[in-house]
């Protein structure tokens, strides 16, 4: 497994490589999650890279880049056992020089939840993804659906930028209880740990009374309400029931569901906010 920090080197390595490339693209403390992405593309591709890189531009001033979980000789060692070829691992300087001033703005899908949310996100996410396109050159990205709008921004990126790789999207991967396996996980406390699986719970019900019938989406989102006003340490910062594709807010005369939604929330337990989604209808 080779390990790369520049652009230029990872350029020299991959053009060394015959046949097909999957790229999985994290900020790292990988989990099972991320693994099961890893694997996905190794059946897929001739070969496998993985990025490391916790990626400034998509944290707000208020949020928790210094903070967020690094751990690159754990991860080295997951990742040698899956028997990755190339890690691309740029120290911050390399993705984002001092003169950089170019960036990726996907507008429409960007807008709402995870979005508003944390405005200026996606256009982080949308730039770090473009230029590891451009420098890892893979035949297939893998991302997971646990992030739902970033694989509709990353989509409507490659689509609207010609860019040429196949998207694959891998489910999301849970723990026995539910909760979605999250890097963020690390910070919640045994305490919160054992409250986060309402949200798994929340969308589970929501899916289970769409799976019975009902198809109003104020509902669902009633229902996901009350499954988390149930937990004390749950704090909602959003609930939300969207058209699966182009994630507009299903409700007044839109409350009908006829097509795939997208059910997702975002609620802060402890320190982090956790999210986590579901479609139903598709
Ligand atoms: P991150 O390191 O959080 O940026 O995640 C890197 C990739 O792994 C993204 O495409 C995520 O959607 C994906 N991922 C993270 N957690 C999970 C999970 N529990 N199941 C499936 N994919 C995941």
């Amino acid at each position: 497994m080779q390990v790369i920090e520049t652009i230029a080197d990872f350029r020299a390595a991959r053009a060394a490589l015959r046949g097909t490339l999957g790229l999985v693209p994290t900020m790292g403390f990988l989990h099972e999650g991320h693994l099961t992405l890893v694997r996905h593309a190794s059946a897929a591709n001739d070969h496998t890279a993985v990025s490391i890189f916790v990626n400034p531009t998509q944290f707000g001033p208020n949020e928790d880049f210094s903070a967020y979980p690094r751990d690159m000789e754990r991860d080295l060692a997951m990742l040698r056992a899956e028997g990755v070829a190339l890690v691309f691992a740029p120290p911050v300087a390399e993705i984002y020089p001092p003169e950089f001033q170019t960036y990726v703005e996907v507008i429409g899908v960007s807008q709402g939840l995870e979005g508003a949310r944390r405005p200026g996100h996606f256009r982080g996410v949308a730039t770090v993804v473009a230029k590891l396109f451009n420098v890892v050159q893979p035949t297939r990205a893998y991302f997971g659906q646990k992030d739902a709008q970033q694989v509709a921004v990353v989509r409507q990126m490659v689509r609207d930028l010609a860019l040429p790789v196949e998207l694959e999207i891998v489910p999301t991967v849970r723990e026995a209880d539910g909760l979605a396996l999250s890097s963020r996980n690390a910070y919640l406390s045994p305490e919160q740990r054992a409250a986060a699986p309402v949200l798994y719970r929340a969308l589970s019900n929501a899916r289970d009374a769409y799976e019975h019938g009902e198809r109003s989406a104020e509902m669902l989102r009633k229902i996901m309400r009350e499954t988390l006003a149930a937990e004390p340490l749950a704090q909602v910062s959003y609930i939300s029931a969207a058209d699966a594709d182009s994630l507009a807010e299903l409700d007044g005369v839109e409350d009908r569901i006829t097509r795939p939604v997208l059910l997702s929330l975002a609620v802060k337990i402890g320190q982090p906010t956790l999210i986590d989604n579901m479609i139903v209808g598709a």
